[in-house]
Parts: structure tokens; sequence; C-alpha cells
């Protein structure tokens, strides 16, 4: 069922590394992004729809077939603009329409999952903003139905900051009650929601064990995943740093041990500010991880 949603199969279930966006050094239109990002050993792409759903049908298809054949894996995500548990409905109801937008331009791309951030807490408790944002992503979910939408996942993220709706807990509880919908794992954002919580591989073992024993094994399995360094304050997320940035975290080391001791297949966007570069060198640091404990 899920390599169903996931339209992979075979060899394309391994581990996949790829930007958000654009590469600073990529000149071209969207649609040649695919070749550029093969050429770089890549093999995937989150494509940016974070200022609002542009990308037209044609084009959109045309980026879906170039990615295709390149064997790039793609994913969407929403705009910033979604806030799920607004206390204007107004607010609610745009949000839902951008959600539907981007879960149609995914569809025209053959992107497998719709990143997004759910909403803000405002003037409600933790459990209020969760009612809501559940209430609102079943509506999503039916009105894509409605429209033809099929194949394209609901990717709530783990969100940064403290007044977001977006905690771990939170993420798995949409997943459980909306159907169709995973979990997208950006484990900067958890360390920075956890002031710091990341440090060894048993730190994120206890984050993968969770996924697993509430959602199977089969999800966690293949996390779609944003990876990048990053600094926090008491509130949560502040910036991203490259990945050699020295004095941040979380590492990436045990997150890669983790991978290849459990044969994960995980998707992981660099969202570092060297996007591509920083995805060449988490894809390198994988690799000679790998073939350090082949050898054992
Ligand atoms: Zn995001």
């Amino acid at each position: 069922m899920l390599l169903e949603v996931f339209n992979l199969s075979g060899d394309s279930l391994r581990v996949r590394f790829g930007p958000a966006g654009r590469p600073p050094s990529f000149k071209g239109p969207i649609v040649e992004l695919p070749v550029f990002l093969r050429n770089e050993g890549l093999d995937a792409l989150e494509y940016q729809a974070v200022r609002g759903v542009r990308i037209s049908e044609d084009t959109a298809k045309r980026l879906g077939h170039v990615a295709k054949e390149c064997d790039v894996l793609l994913s969407l995500h929403a705009p910033y603009a979604i806030n799920l548990s607004s206390a204007k409905k107004e607010t609610i109801e745009a949000s839902k329409e951008r959600l539907v937008a981007s879960l149609q331009a995914a569809y025209w791309m053959g992107a497998h999952v719709v990143v997004f951030h759910p909403g803000y807490y405002g003037k409600y408790t933790p459990e209020e903003a969760l009612g809501l944002c559940i209430a609102a992503l079943k509506e999503v979910r039916e009105r894509a139905k409605s429209l033809g939408i099929q194949g394209v996942l609901l990717g709530p993220e783990t969100t940064g900051k403290l007044s977001q709706v977006g905690s771990l807990e939170e993420i798995i509880k949409m997943c459980e009650e909306v159907e169709d919908t995973v979990p997208v794992i950006d484990w900067a954002h958890i360390h920075s929601r956890e002031q710091g919580l990341f440090r060894s591989k048993e730190d994120y073992l206890r984050i993968t064990n969770i996924i697993e024993e509430r959602l199977g094994h089969g999800i966690v399995k293949s996390l779609h995943c944003h990876f990048t360094k990053v600094e926090y304050g008491k509130k949560g997320e502040l910036r991203h740093h490259p990945l050699e940035a020295e004095g941040y975290g979380p590492p990436f080391e045990p997150l890669a041990e983790l991978i290849v001791e459990h044969g994960y297949s995980f998707t992981i966007i660099s969202e570092s500010p060297l996007l591509d570069v920083d995805a060449i060198r988490m894809k390198s640091i994988l690799e000679s991880i790998r073939s350090t404990i082949k050898q054992r």
C-alpha cells in the first residue's frame, strides 16, 4: 500500500538527497533543475511554493516528466501563509485553499508529498489548535478527492518555533486522524523546539521509535526529512547554518549511522544555506559510514 502511495519500488527505495528549491549556482529554468541535480549525484528535490502556488499546469507536468527521467523524487513545500488554527474563519478558508492548490500542483508534477506548517496556537490551547488543524485537514482531503487528486500525501512538518503547532506528538496525531497523511520530520526544528535535543544516535532513535510504534514500520522506513544545522533561542528556531559551521547542532553523523544500521530509505532535503552543496556533503558522509560498517 505504502509503496503504491509513494510510487516507489525496488531500486528507487534508497536514501535520497536533494535541496529545498533552487541551488544558488543553478541559473536555468526550473524544468531543467532535475538534470542539474542528477549531474551532481543528487536524487530528490523539494519544489518551493512557499510564497504561493504559482506554477502552471504545463510547467508542473514538464518538471515532473524531467524529474522522472532523471530519477529525482519530487516533493512540494506549500506556502508559509497557512494557518489552519487561526481565530479568523477567512484565514482558515484561505489556508485550506492554498493546501488544495498545493496538492493540485503536486499531482501535476508527480510529487509524492505536500509539506506544510499546520498553524499557530494564537489564543487557543494546544489541544484546541490541534483539533482545528485536524478538522481543516479532513476537509482538505475531501476537497482534493472531489477534484480527482490522488496519490499525493499530506505532510505536516515538525515546526521550529514554540508559537507554531507542530510538536512531534501533534504531527503524529494529525497522521493518525487524517487519511493519507505522513509526518515530515524536520530534525533541526525538533532540535530547536527541544533546546538542543540531538547529540547521539540514541537521541534520534528515540524519535524513530515513537514514530514506528504509533504509525508503523512502513512510515518510519521511508520518512521524508529536512536537515540543516540550526541556531535556536528560548522560543525555538532562529537561523540555519551550513553543515560545517562550528558550534551548532544537530549532528548529521549519528543520524546517518542510524539510517545505515536500520536500512532506512529516508529522503533527506537539505535546508542548509548551502542547499545542494550540503546535500552532497550529507550523501558522502552517509556513504562513508556505510562502507565502514560493511568492513566491520
Ligand atoms: Zn517547512
